[in-house]
């Protein structure tokens, strides 16, 4: 069995005997800017004991450094090593994170979650923790309109526990994934559908037998028709944990043209997306590095509105710039305010009532 050490060995060797050092990575990369290519910070660390470490929190995990090197490294994988390691090493304070791992334990909560299946039915929706508790009304939509195609469908309420694999908790993220994955084989359940990339990026990961898929696929799949035509103008934001998966990305422009959006490329797109400053958690622990992925990415949609399929790039990058959830243009669901705090916690119990009497 592989330690959290010896993976980060095998990691770190390979990135320091495969960086050419050649530097294209760390172009808007405030991270490495600071600490140096990846090859630069394998070596350092080889040497040096964990605390005297470039802090690897502080990088998003957006996996963009992989995404343009010319030796197609991931560094990013390195840099989910070290947190690991430092985790494990009882290194990792977990105070600063409170208001992500309260959401998460939310999410988590039996008061929160729900898994109610059809007779006969294998998949369930799965719309993660950030839409339901500030888009209600998408999920109902979202959900009647999956119905229509699929009358069988089920729900599942519940979270990934995406905030804590990325903060390295690995022992607390399996044990607590491992249980939402078990709970879903139990009832039945073989595929799930996700609105969420994180969602998403944990089920094709950890998912083991169970199979999933996205809503945004789904809805252009079956030839979903939006009854509001929106017929705007936007341009693309891909979530970076999307990065790679391009049949996701075509859906999404798939549907915005169904909605007669008159859609353009941003400067970095598809594979070659940027953060929008929410990644890895870094706004806790560096902030100035994480808005700076918010700033560019601002920058680079030069004033025009941002179409995304993530609830949290909606909300980071929105504000100075208008940026809307593809799924609330296609449901006429956009919500009028942001939700916070008890708000934000009524309205997913009501959604879960919602489910619990619609769902027979
Ligand atoms: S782009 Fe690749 S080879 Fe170049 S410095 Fe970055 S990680 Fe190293
Ligand atoms: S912030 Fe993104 S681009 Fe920078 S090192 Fe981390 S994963 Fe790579």
């Amino acid at each position: 069995m592989h330690t959290e050490l010896d993976k980060l060995t095998t990691a770190r060797s390979f990135v320091d005997t495969t960086c050419t050092r050649c530097g294209r990575c760390e172009k808007g990369c405030a991270f490495l800017k600071a600490y140096g290519t990846p090859g630069e910070i394998a070596r350092k660390i080889r040497d040096i004991p964990h605390d005297q470490w470039p802090n690897p929190f502080e990088c998003s995990l957006c996996g963009l450094c992989g995404a343009g090197c010319p030796e197609s490294l991931r560094p990013d994988e390195m840099f989910l090593e070290m947190r690991r390691t430092r985790e494990k090493a009882g290194a990792l304070a977990l105070k600063p994170y409170a208001p992500v791992l309260n959401f998460e334990k939310r999410g988590d909560s039996e008061r929160y979650s729900l898994i109610k299946l059809p007779e006969g039915g294998d998949t369930v929706l799965f719309p993660g923790c950030a839409l339901p508790a500030s888009r209600p009304k998408t999920v109902r939509r979202l959900f009647q309109a999956l119905q229509g195609t699929m009358p069988d469908m089920g729900v599942a309420l519940g979270c990934c526990m995406k905030p804590s694999h990325d903060l390295g908790r690995t022992e607390f993220f399996e044990e607590r994934f491992g249980r939402l994955h078990d709970a879903l084989v139990a009832a039945g359940v073989k595929r799930v559908v996700t609105t969420c990339p994180n969602c998403q990026k944990v089920f094709s990961l950890h998912g083991g037998a169970i199979s999933t898929t996205t809503a945004y696929e789904m809805l252009a799949d079956s030839g979903f028709a939006p009854s509001i035509i929106d017929g705007g103008e936007a341009v693309i934001h891909d979530p970076c944990p999307q990065r790679y998966d391009g049949a996701i990305q075509d859906a999404v422009r798939t549907l915005a043209r169904r909605s007669n959006i008159k859609i353009a490329e941003m400067e970095n797109t598809r594979e070659m997306t940027r953060c929008c400053g929410e990644g890895g958690m870094v706004k806790f622990v560096r902030p100035e590095f994480a808005d700076r992925w918010t700033d560019q990415r601002r920058m680079e949609s030069q004033e025009s509105r941002m179409l995304t399929s993530c609830a949290g790039c909606t909300s980071f990058l929105g504000g100075p710039v208008a940026v809307d959830h593809v799924l609330d243009v296609l449901f006429d669901s956009k919500p009028r305010f942001a939700l916070k705090g008890p708000f934000a916690s009524i309205v997913r119990l009501k959604l879960k009532r919602w489910f619990q009497k619609t769902i027979s």
